[in-house]
């Protein structure tokens, strides 16, 4: 009998396939086990070879009846691993449920359950005149239709991703709908379940293997027909999907920054385009690369800008604090209004984006300061625990009571975090409840929720929380947000921290202004008279990133550019530096801008130095061949194995 030939991904970071033959006929999306050096591992066959002959291993296992992956799915893959220039294996690999990695697991047959029967529930509100004409126009797109669904806070974008839902499954068909943290936002999940019941399955990684593994499987047999999942589930497989939804489209939590290091939001559209299905992406506060495709009519616009309330949107109060003593950060001027805020029986929230008790412990003697070992990063004091914590690896070091570089016992602590604000606020304001939202007060499971709950049931009360409080909640008794640390994104030389602090803004602007009264957003900072502040401040994201994309259009800045980083780790600074420089010596400048090699923004990480090198291009096309190119020499280059290289094209995090 003849054997059939093959290219199969092995789950190994190597940018290639391997040929492989078989008795059986396989069709390419099949997992597979095939012998890999001495071990047998996980392969995934991409495609027949027709009329070769030369000599291979056999595949000795066939794994699936059915291909995981579909042609076309596979083709969105291969087109990821090309753009972002990550190992096919590895790709692949990223949207298997764990166990599916695992050649032990066979895929059982798919029971033939019975489907969900989608519970029709009536629509409990009416829509408004906003919302009706966004829904006709939603349904009546066909084919590839990006399209940004733009609504200020409050406007009900939910609503309206409701009955664009529905309006698929009376077609019988599924959708996806991605939202970044859903542990962070259970409402969403909620509101979709109140309206579709068990029709609706979660794809996260709060959820066991067990858990996800079944979701995975009842949408792709159809028994569920919504699915909402974080990045993890962008490619998760429906036997008709009609329809992709991405919420939030502008969060920063799309993007993976570890292994594959792709944007889900990006993935999922280029799998509407390949699909030729359309998809939904909303936001209060859209990415710059997004408005530069609306701005270019590739995307289609839909904006909701009135609230469902009717209320005015919240004012904007930009306090200067270049002359002003703080207390935990706090202007007195802040202070004041707080307490008018809780005498009105009204919640004030504290935006802040450093959980601990203070990010620096130092000496004031000498210039010691209390750094992690292993990651050179400040360490940060927890009162609670009475430990100096290293927030990037988690390192725990006990509290010395004096200067262990000089003796003096003149320790102190700079700056201020959630945990400090919480202590001080409660001592100015000891009636009041105090609820502190950050990584450390929800760590057990449901602390979130009932965080929430308990925030809901009280009238005057202190909110202090970190951007995981600014994310979709509804605070409606809420009518003051202070925020106290806008100044790094104001002043940062990075292009991506302006837009995101632009984001924050008006994002916990909108948690206030969902209260009756006038609410007020009072922003401390030392730059009152930065312009893009001062556009803030009027309270209109679209118009503040009009004028920062006019700006970046006219320096040639991302989104009118397009960067990628070379990463280079290894133990020793040197390394890297030999490492990129050598590099950047072979990169032809008139083709792209390379600066670095240079730090990481965290520059030391577990033991091991990090060190960027950033490449801009004008075109997408001249990035990605000078990245093949790159990564070519790279590849073929035995010296680059001293350092650990990776690519980050489209990256956020510097
Ligand atoms: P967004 O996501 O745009 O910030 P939401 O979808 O959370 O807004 O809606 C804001 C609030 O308005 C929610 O409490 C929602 O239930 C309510 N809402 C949405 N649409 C309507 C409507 N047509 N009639 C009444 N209430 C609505
Ligand atoms: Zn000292
Ligand atoms: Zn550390």
């Amino acid at each position: 009998m003849n054997n059939f030939f093959y290219n199969v991904s092995v789950a190994i970071p190597l940018r290639q396939t391997f040929t492989y033959h078989s008795k059986q006929k396989i069709i390419p999306g099949t997992r597979v086990a095939v012998k890999f050096g001495s071990r047998s591992k996980l392969g995934i066959v991409t495609e027949e070879i027709k009329g070769t002959t030369i000599q291979t291993k056999t595949i000795h296992q066939v794994l699936d009846n059915d291909p995981i992956f579909s042609e076309v799915e596979l083709k969105i893959l291969a087109w990821a691993s090309d753009y972002y220039h990550h190992p096919i294996g590895e790709v692949l690999g990223s949207f298997l449920p764990t166990n599916l990695r695992n050649i032990k697991t066979v895929l059982d047959d798919m029971d033939a359950v019975a489907k969900v029967e989608i519970e029709n529930n009536p629509f409990q509100k009416n829509l408004t005149p906003q919302q009706t004409e966004a829904v006709k126009t939603l349904s009546e797109l066909r084919g590839f239709a990006p399209t940004l669904l733009y609504g200020v806070t409050g406007s009900g974008k939910t609503e309206v991703y409701i009955r664009c839902i529905q309006e698929q499954l009376l077609q019988q068909k599924s959708v996806l709908l991605l939202a970044p943290e859903i542990a962070l936002t259970p409402q969403l999940e909620q509101r979709v379940k109140d309206q579709f019941g068990p029709a609706v399955g979660m794809y996260h990684s709060k959820m066991t293997p067990a858990k996800r593994y079944k979701a995975w499987k009842q949408f792709r047999a159809g028994e569920i027909n919504i699915l909402i999942g974080t990045r993890s589930a962008a490619m998760m497989s429906a036997p008709k999907l009609g329809l992709i939804i991405v919420d939030e489209e502008h969060d920063a939590s799309y993007k993976q920054h570890e292994g594959f290091k792709f944007s889900a939001r990006d993935l999922a559209i280029k799998r509407a385009q390949m699909l030729k299905i359309p998809i939904i992406l909303g936001s209060a506060t859209p990415s710059l690369r997004t408005l530069r495709l609306v701005d270019e009519k590739k995307f289609g616009l839909i904006k909701l800008t009135k609230r469902i309330t009717k209320q005015n949107p919240p004012k904007f109060s930009i306090l200067d604090i270049n002359e002003t003593p703080l207390t935990s950060g706090l202007a007195p001027q802040a202070i004041e209004a707080i307490a008018a805020t809780l005498k009105q029986q009204k919640q004030a929230m504290i935006f802040i984006n450093r959980r601990g008790f203070a990010p620096q412990f130092i000496c004031s003697s000498c210039a010691w300061r209390a750094t992690c070992n292993s990651c050179d990063s400040s360490l940060v004091l927890h009162h609670h625990l009475e430990r100096l914590i290293c927030h990037r690896c988690d390192s725990a070091f006990g509290v010395p009571s004096d200067c262990p570089s000089c003796g003096a016992e003149q320790l102190a602590i700079v700056g201020t975090g959630t945990e400090q604000l919480e202590i001080t606020l409660q001592e100015l304001f000891p009636q009041i409840s105090i609820f502190r939202m950050d990584k450390d007060s929800t760590k057990k499971a449901n602390s979130m929720e009932l965080l929430l709950q308990a925030i809901h049931e009280s009238k005057s009360s202190i909110l202090i929380g970190t951007q995981m409080l600014i994310k979709g909640h509804d605070f409606p008794n809420l009518e003051l947000v202070v925020a106290i640390d806008v100044d790094q994104g104001v002043t940062s030389l990075h292009p991506a921290a302006i837009e995101e602090m632009g984001q924050q803004l008006i994002q916990v602007a909108g948690r206030a202004g969902r209260s009756d009264g006038n609410a007020l957003v009072l922003v401390q900072s030392r730059y009152a008279q930065d312009k893009n502040l001062l556009q803030l401040k009027k309270g209109n994201y679209l118009n503040f990133a009009k004028s920062i994309l006019a700006e970046r259009k006219a320096l040639n800045q991302p989104p009118y550019s397009f960067e990628a980083i070379i990463k280079a780790a290894s133990p020793k600074t040197q390394t890297n530096i030999d490492f990129l420089d050598q590099l950047k010596k072979t990169i032809d400048t008139k083709r792209c801008i390379a600066v670095g090699p240079i730090p990481a923004m965290q520059a030391k990480v577990r033991g091991s130095y990090q060190h960027h090198l950033v490449l801009q291009a004008p075109t997408r096309t001249d990035l990605n061949s000078l990245l093949q190119d790159l990564i070519n020499q790279l590849s073929k280059n035995k010296s680059s194995n001293k350092v650990r290289w990776s690519v980050d094209v489209d990256p956020i995090e510097f």
